[in-house]
């Protein structure tokens, strides 16, 4: 953990950086996103009360979906779902082109003992090293892909890796870390990742010198914590590679859910369901499982949600 930074640095940073992402090529065989994720990684925390693990395992798989949302187009959406058998539960982001993502952990107050010997959030433990890690993608009109792969090591970004291996057939570096304070706030220091991808014509010595550099660089986490941006941790990345720089994305935690999406939640209740919330509750509450907004729903309301349903 940072040790000696003061509270002025810290509020510096957060000002200055907004969350984004970058895509560059490289020697023109080589795809890379990198991406900042700080501040969304925070808002998933403060709407579902993460406790550390589980903000590092929401923290990294909603990093990943937003850099494969970047890979998408227009409207287009994908989903990552990590069914692991730890007690973390289920996580599930999406995420679309424009750089927003939302999701969710099932279990979010899971902490457990930070691991020995490297001192990490122990995120495999906590997802499970069994279980499978889905993606779905929605692409335009009408098209769809999914890909499963069982879980390597519940840690996400070697999960990840293996999905890009077996499902889409391209070799991938995936890095995906978060830093969270060691003081009682809890709250992400840093958080962020990479995905770098060689076309099937890239030089194996090409290959080799990135491994060099991937391997003397560290933890991603650490480096965003120094205040890089993504263009910089792809610069570090890259050191004597030729790198051409393409769109930056500003990305952001958003829910796109609505009091109108939710009546159609307790619509596919069914009439009976609808009944007894009028009979026995006079209303109901709904809350949206991505960011935790609770939606009210008044006697009035579902009176005419059951006769809708039952005409
Ligand atoms: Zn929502």
């Amino acid at each position: 953990m940072p040790l000696g930074r003061g509270k002025l640095s810290k509020i510096w940073l957060v000002i200055w950086l907004n969350d984004h992402l970058v895509k560059a090529t490289v020697e023109g065989d080589i795809r890379v996103i990198a991406a900042v994720t700080t501040n969304l990684v925070n808002e998933a925390h403060e709407r579902h009360k993460t406790l550390p693990t589980a903000s590092a395992a929401l923290g990294r798989v909603l990093t990943a979906a937003v850099m494969m949302g970047a890979t998408l187009k227009g409207k287009e959406t994908v989903t990552i779902r990590v069914l692991g058998d730890g007690p973390a539960g289920a996580i599930i982001a999406v995420a679309n082109a424009e750089g927003t993502v939302k999701g969710y952990i099932q279990n979010p107050q899971i902490h457990l003992p930070i691991r020995q010997p490297d001192k990490k959030l122990d995120v495999g433990a906590a997802v499970g090293t069994n279980g499978m890690l889905h993606v779905a993608k929605n692409l335009s009109i009408g098209e769809s892909y999914t890909g499963s792969v069982p879980i390597v090591n519940g840690e996400i970004a070697a999960d990840l890796a293996q999905y890009y291996l077996d499902s889409e057939q391209t070799p991938s570096a995936v890095s995906l870390g978060v830093l969270v304070e060691t003081d009682n706030s809890i709250r992400a220091a840093a958080a962020g990742g990479y995905i770098i991808q060689l076309l099937p014509n890239a030089k194996q010595e090409i290959a080799q010198r990135l491994e060099t550099n991937i391997q003397s660089l560290g933890d991603v986490s650490r480096i965003i914590d120094k205040g890089l941006d993504a263009e910089d941790l792809i610069s570090q990345i890259f050191q004597g590679f030729n790198i051409k720089f393409h769109q930056q994305v500003n990305l952001d935690f958003r829910c796109d859910c609505s009091q109108d999406r939710l009546e159609e939640v307790l619509i596919s209740l069914g009439p009976e369901e609808i009944r007894i919330m009028i009979e026995e509750q006079k209303g109901a509450e709904v809350t949206c499982h991505f960011c935790n907004k609770v939606y009210k729903f008044p006697e009035n309301d579902l009176v005419r949600l059951h006769d809708e349903i039952r005409d």
